[in-house]
């Protein structure tokens, strides 16, 4: 049972009440589609005159369509709905500290066009050709263009729009929303890319990952990120801050320094940088080891035994973060997300022996999974944060 806060009791009442049918009826038209007025007051056990003046306001809105009759089941064939798919909605912007991606999607997160370019360390740069990509694309796409997300590897503070720190390329302070929203006139929401990833898979994810209530999303990247879900939404702490574990320590000497510059982190033995030091270790660096994370994935699919030893090794390290993490948190669920989630048959033995060795007999244990957000999960990722709050109700926070 979740306390009542009393500093926002002054938002619930009547309108709450109107607002919550309404999330639950664009909700089942989300996961059900394409699903009929009729099956929704059924399954919902919401008044039939309610969901209908709720799909009639959901299509003004634009976010609900009819798409024809379904089968008749004695009477007249009833008119199934689904998600508006016309044109994009959302703009995401995903910053991480090899490559920008810029992308649009429609309101059921399906990827519309997207363009990529090397992030530049110097933040002007960088932001000046996201402004750019963002320009051309609300060009191209029109008026149908709602709102912004941008996904951020560092200390985001969320609810004033500012990148407090990114560790990667030293920016501190950098107030993104303002800037993007300047230039192009629309709102901009921003976050850590681990917690923008958490909200997609609560989102987008798998059926399992999105009905658990309590999970953490571990994103193995250039660093480790977690992003961590209670009661179906993204714990943030104070100013954002809450799931930095990526520096929890849990060794010495380790691969690589961290992007904070220790080298006792786990990130520092978990990321897609360490499994590329030990690969070239392994190698004794012999000028075909110098490559990117996707290549060393591709590499031990197609087989090689040293990209193996280096995958399997980096999962033996995330293994002993997460069991911390689910020692501590007990959630149902740990999903792995990052390039190396297309590895997963070869390293979910790895990752789940460490975690088992270290969970108490007879306590439960979570399912340990791989992201389904597919190869760019930190776009889907930044687009979340727009589509989510179309979804969502903020009076669920009472
Ligand atoms: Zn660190």
């Amino acid at each position: 049972m979740r306390r009542i806060d009393l500093k926002k009791a002054h938002t619930a009442g009547l309108a709450t009440i109107r607002d919550i049918n309404r999330q639950i009826v664009l909700n089942y038209v989300r996961e059900r589609e394409p699903i009929s007025r009729a099956a929704i007051a059924r399954e919902s056990a919401l008044q039939r005159s309610t969901v209908s003046a709720i799909v009639d306001a959901l299509q003004t809105e634009g976010l609900v369509e009819e798409i024809g009759e379904g089968e008749s089941t004695g009477g007249r064939p009833p008119t199934l709905l689904r998600l508006r798919t016309a044109g994009a909605i959302a703009i995401g912007v995903s910053v991480t500290p090899s490559e920008t991606t810029i992308g649009t999607s429609d309101l059921a997160g399906r990827v519309l066009s997207q363009e990529t370019f090397p992030t530049d360390p110097d933040a002007n740069e960088t932001f000046g050709r996201v402004i750019d990509g963002i320009q051309r694309l609300m060009r191209q796409q029109g008026e149908s263009i709602e709102s912004i997300g941008v996904s951020l590897p560092g200390l985001i503070d969320p609810s004033t729009g500012v990148a407090i720190y990114v560790p990667y390329f030293k920016w501190r302070d950098l107030p993104v929303a303002r800037m993007l929203s300047a230039m192009t006139s629309l709102p901009v929401t921003i976050d850590n890319d681990a917690n923008a990833v958490a909200l997609a898979e609560l989102w987008f994810g798998r059926p399992e990952v999105s009905d658990a209530r309590d999970f953490i999303l571990v994103l193995a990247a250039e660093g480790v990120g977690t992003g961590i879900v209670f009661d179906g939404q993204v714990y943030r702490g104070e100013r954002g801050a809450a799931g930095e574990f990526g520096h929890m320590i849990i060794g010495t000497h380790a691969p690589v320094p961290c992007s904070c510059g220790n080298r006792d982190c786990w990130e520092a033995f978990s990321s897609e940088r360490a499994a590329l030091a030990r690969y070239q270790k392994l190698k004794r660096d012999d000028g075909e080891s110098r490559i990117d994370f996707k290549e060393l994935v591709d590499r031990a699919l197609a087989g090689e035994s040293e990209a193996r030893t280096a995958l399997v090794d980096m999962a033996l390290c995330l293994g002993i973060g997460i069991s911390n993490l689910v020692v501590g948190f007990s959630p149902e669920a740990v999903v792995v997300g990052g390039e190396i989630a297309r590895a997963w048959p070869l390293v979910e033995d790895a990752l789940k022996e460490t975690i088992e060795h270290s969970v108490r007999r007879g306590l439960p244990s979570a399912r340990i999974l791989p992201s389904t957000l597919g190869n760019e999960p930190t776009l889907m990722g930044a687009l979340s944060l727009v589509l989510a709050s179309k979804f969502a109700s903020s009076s669920f926070a009472v």
